[in-house]
């Protein structure tokens, strides 16, 4: 089953104190679909400006992600952002955010991205997302991702976009300012009212936690030696997370589902561990399996009782 995603492609400017990027292939959408790409085939749903080169989209190309939907408009610019990150990579501080030929794209999707069975509305205007959610009428499984600058200052709008979807996929910090609930509990309850039956709080380099149906699900982080650009994280890990759902028929059990919060994990771990979606590019099916492996033995425990405890009856 394919996967049909939407969102930003870009050019990033980044800075963390490992080093910086003046201007690299970005946008939640190339990151998901790279990542995705490992599980599924990807259709993207993007516009990029005339300044866009062949050498940005040869990566997206080499992932076989398909881009026939992806426009590119004479006379006008990609969108741009430019972020920086103290020595926590903690949070993304955003230093300049240009639309460009985001402010003015009005999305027709070809037929065979409409029928396409999984659909991502990746971080962008939630209007955008809607009308995307509303061409695909044949999506079994919807998620979205978004952030504090479009609950800034399209709220509304995105609460009406989240009416729509299967699953949500945000920070900590951005459900509970969506919501203005104070807990993460509360704030995914108070999503899950609004229609979608799965809520994954990205907790950073503490995790993720899974709000469904059955109740709640943790996993931590990898515990990365080496930490050096999280942008794009939240995105790759939609991407490992989709793209794996979308290798199972919906409707999903929670096993699935926590397969799949293992999977985005794996990629969003790899993401960080270089600038923008560098590392992603070298990635092998491989070291995805050997990481995966390596959750399941993170996680693993044996409930063996206390000594002293039957001791003492
Ligand atoms: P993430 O680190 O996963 O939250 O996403 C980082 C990506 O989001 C970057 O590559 C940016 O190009 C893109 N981005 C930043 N701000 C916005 C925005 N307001 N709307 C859409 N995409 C954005």
């Amino acid at each position: 089953m394919s996967v049909t995603v939407v969102g930003s492609v870009a050019y990033d400017a980044l800075e963390t104190p490992w080093g910086k990027r003046d201007r690299i292939l970005g946008g939640a959408a190339s990151h998901f679909s790279i990542a995705a790409s490992f599980f599924t085939d990807v259709r993207l749903v993007g516009v990029v400006g005339e300044d866009f080169r062949e050498e940005e989209l040869d990566i997206l190309r080499a992932r076989k992600i398909n881009l026939d939907d992806l426009q590119q408009v004479e006379g006008a610019k990609s969108f741009f952002w430019a972020g920086r990150y103290d020595y926590d990579l903690d949070v993304a501080h955003t230093l300049d955010t240009q639309l460009n030929v985001f402010a003015e794209f009005d999305p027709q999707l070809s037929e065979a991205a409409r029928e396409s069975r999984a659909l991502f509305l990746a971080n962008i205007q939630p209007d955008l997302q809607r009308r995307v959610r509303q061409q695909c009428g044949g999506a079994r499984f919807a998620g979205l991702d978004s952030m504090n600058y479009w609950i800034d200052t399209a709220k509304d709008s995105l609460l009406e976009t989240i009416g729509l979807v299967d699953a949500v996929l945000l920070n900590d910090a951005e459900l509970r300012m969506l919501t203005g609930k104070p807990s993460l509990a509360q704030a995914a309850r108070a999503i899950r009212e609004l229609g979608p039956s799965t809520v994954v709080a990205k907790l950073g380099k503490y995790g993720a936690g899974l709000f469904t149906e059955e109740g709640f699900f943790a996993l931590p982080s990898y515990p990365l030696e080496t930490a050096i650009d999280p942008t794009g994280a939240g995105d790759s890990f939609a991407g490992g997370f989709l793209g794996y759902l979308a290798t199972h028929e919906p409707p999903y059990s929670d096993d699935v589902i926590r397969c799949g919060l293992v999977y985005g994990s794996v990629l969003a771990s790899f993401n960080v561990e270089a600038f923008g979606s560098e590392r992603l590019q070298a990635l092998t099916e491989k070291e995805i399996d050997e990481r995966f492996r390596e959750f399941k033995q993170m996680t693993h425990f044996e409930p063996l009782p206390a000594r002293s405890l039957a001791a003492r009856s």
